[in-house]
Formats: structure tokens, C-alpha cells, sequence
């Protein structure tokens, strides 16, 4: 299970749309297996595909902080079939926008479709922390960043902050 490297902001594939999954095969579990595995070394509570360069529809979630508590959660294709009216405001922060962290509003919970890596269609419903953590890595998919939730002044400085970076390290190299 190697650890792939992250697609960092501003790199222009963090906004491609991934394509849905499809059969599950052995190349779709190596790469979840690859996507955990870079998410606990990170470390990170959520990964997704294009995350590492894949354009497919594939999330990895695991609350556990440590260790003993790990508890992955692989899903395939996963959508949001249905979002609760009450909103909830959470600090977030993404593998792909190091050491940013900013509250963003959300809907409270969230039910959300997807399959497991056996092909079973699964629904499940999601509160607090999970449910912001759904929200955040199903957006990648459809190529949206939590920072595409704060206002415009906000957005602008961080992608800007970052540009710089990625500027400066090639200019370094
Ligand atoms: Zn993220």
C-alpha cells in the first residue's frame, strides 16, 4: 500500500469532474488501499481520488484518529441523495491545501448513496463531523474545494498565498 503523492492547490486538476468508478476491479481496490494508506500518513480524515492524481469517483473517510480507533470507509460513486434545511458550521481543512483551516457552513446532515467495495449499493445518513467530512470529499469529485464556500476576498488570498509557494519551489528546483 504506497503512499501517493498529494495534488496540491493551485494544481488545475483539483477541478476536473471524476468519472464514475464503474466495475469494481483489482486496480479500484489497489488504488483505495494506496488512498488510505496516504490519508493515515498525511495525516487526514478524508481522501479523495483526484486527491492523488485520479480522476475517478472513489472517497476514503476515517474518523479514527488514532491508531486503535481506525475505521475506514471506502465508497465508490458516492452522491448525495438528500440534505438536511438545518445548517452546521465546522472548521475544515484540506490534504490539498496545507495548514488552511476556515469554518464553513454546511447542511447539518446528509444522506449519501454509494457502493461498497463488494458492489453493494449502501445508504446511510450522517451527522456532525462525518457529514461535513461527506460533503468536503464529495465535492473533489465534481472538482469543488471547501475554500469555493468562503467569500470571494478570503478565496483569493489563500490561492494566491499558494501560487506563490508553488512558484517559489520552482523557481528553487
Ligand atoms: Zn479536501
Amino acid at each position: 500500500m504506497p503512499v501517493r503523492p498529494l495534488v496540491l492547490l493551485p494544481d488545475a486538476k483539483l477541478r476536473l469532474v471524476s468519472a464514475p468508478v464503474g466495475p469494481i476491479t483489482q486496480e479500484v481496490r489497489a488504488l483505495a488501499a494506496d488512498m488510505l494508506a496516504t490519508m493515515y500518513d498525511a495525516p487526514g480524515i478524508g481522501l479523495a481520488a483526484i486527491q492523488v492524481g485520479v480522476p475517478t469517483r472513489l472517497v476514503v473517510v476515517d474518523l479514527g484518529r488514532k491508531e486503535e480507533d481506525r475505521d475506514p470507509l471506502v465508497l465508490v460513486d458516492p452522491e448525495i441523495v438528500w440534505s438536511s434545511h438545518e445548517t452546521r458550521v465546522h472548521e475544515e481543512g484540506c490534504l490539498s491545501i496545507p495548514e488552511y483551516y476556515e469554518e464553513v457552513e454546511r447542511p447539518d446532515r446528509v444522506r449519501v448513496r454509494y457502493r461498497d467495495l463488494d458492489g453493494r449499493t449502501v445508504e446511510t445518513e450522517a451527522d456532525g463531523m462525518l457529514s461535513t467530512c461527506l460533503q468536503h470529499e464529495i465535492d473533489h469529485l465534481n472538482g469543488i474545494l471547501f475554500i469555493d464556500h468562503l467569500s470571494r476576498l478570503k478565496r483569493t488570498r489563500v490561492i494566491k498565498k499558494f501560487e506563490k509557494a508553488a512558484k517559489r519551489e520552482t523557481t528553487d528546483a
